[in-house]
């Protein structure tokens, strides 16, 4: 079912109305924030095609988001963070042991963007239920749950000095910056059919809910076709992706805003740089990014952030705008 975005906006920034003051660049860290009450949703495992259930339940000061994997002998718990990170193809996957979670980006994605910073995310099967290929399915589950902050806070990962990717015509780099988390992103097709597309914003809960989270992931119909015949996709359907084939768009009920693929980018962006498990005072440019480089990018800002720090999470890191507005590098 079509889902309304300005509803969801509604109904979840009243439910995290407070949020916005996060974007006080004075500030040296966020609160730690949980979800009220338990909250579950059920639906298609992309992979599988099974029904999978996921539930969000509230979790102690310092516990981090986890994915707990319900249907595992050992109910195996899987740390949101990019050092467990083991698959970057056409999602992001995680592993601890012997217990993975696939396409964990766009849960992560609401979860970050709503400054979640503790949650068990228990699941029934190896991964999330796809919903309609976006995050507008998890802001409404974090609206169900509600949200809440508690003791403590996570300081904010200043970028200090620029940390670059480059692969094969994508672009990876994020520079020194005053915002908490600004994103510019461009992408082409291997089409001449469709015009590029470019957009630079600020992600903040509103704007996360507004711009971006309602944007659904996309596929070319070249790249979708071995996987279906492999029975890699089995979940996979109109319902959850906009195809593009011969320059062509399919997509169940039309494009979600115009520029719905970079947007959708930037969603997994915003995903997959929830790994590092803090929020990001820094600008991002983009050029072409996908899960693999989104998550390098990851590593090289965590390996980055020790030099800059004595320890990128122990709570002690110093705020060092006044380095960053003389442009220095602050060791
Ligand atoms: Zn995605």
């Amino acid at each position: 079912m079509p889902i309304q975005s300005s509803t969801i906006l509604g109904r979840v920034m009243g439910t995290v109305g407070g949020i916005e003051g996060r974007k006080d660049f004075s500030l040296e860290a966020i609160p730690q924030r949980t979800v009220k009450r338990p909250a579950e949703t059920t639906g298609i495992a992309l992979h599988t095609g099974n029904r999978v259930t996921m539930r969000f339940l509230p979790a102690p000061p310092d516990h981090g988001i986890v994915f707990v994997r319900c249907d595992h002998p050992e109910g195996a718990s899987i740390p949101a963070c990019v050092d467990h990170v083991v698959g970057v193809n056409r999602g992001t996957t995680l592993r601890n042991g012997t217990a993975s979670v696939h396409t964990v980006e766009h849960v992560l994605a609401a979860l970050s963007a709503f400054g979640i910073t503790n949650v068990r995310v228990e699941l029934t099967a190896s991964e999330p239920p796809i919903g309609d290929g976006s995050s507008a399915p998890y802001l409404e589950l974090l609206e169900q749950a509600g949200v809440e902050d508690q003791p403590g806070t996570v300081p904010i990962l200043v970028i200090e000095e620029p940390v670059y990717y480059e692969h094969r015509g994508t672009n990876m780099i994020i520079l020194p910056g005053p915002k908490l988390m600004q994103v510019s992103c461009t992408i082409a097709f291997p089409t001449p059919a469709l015009p590029g597309q470019y957009l630079s914003l600020d992600v903040t809960a509103h704007s996360f809910a507004r711009e971006l989270a309602r944007a659904r992931t996309f596929c070319l119909y070249e790249e979708l076709e071995p996987l279906m015949r492999a029975g890699l996709i089995q979940g996979g359907s109109l319902d959850n992706a906009v195809v593009i084939r011969d320059g062509a768009i399919f997509s169940r009920e039309g494009l979600r805003y115009p520029d719905e693929f970079v947007r959708h980018k930037i969603l997994d962006i915003v995903g997959d740089l929830a790994l590092l498990q803090q929020p990001i005072q820094g600008h991002i440019i983009a050029i072409k990014p996908g899960h693999a480089a989104n998550v390098e990018l990851a590593r090289r800002i965590k390996a980055a952030a020790k030099r800059w720090t004595r320890s990128p999470i122990d709570g002690t890191r110093r705020h060092n705008m006044a380095g960053l507005e003389r442009g220095a590098a602050v060791s």
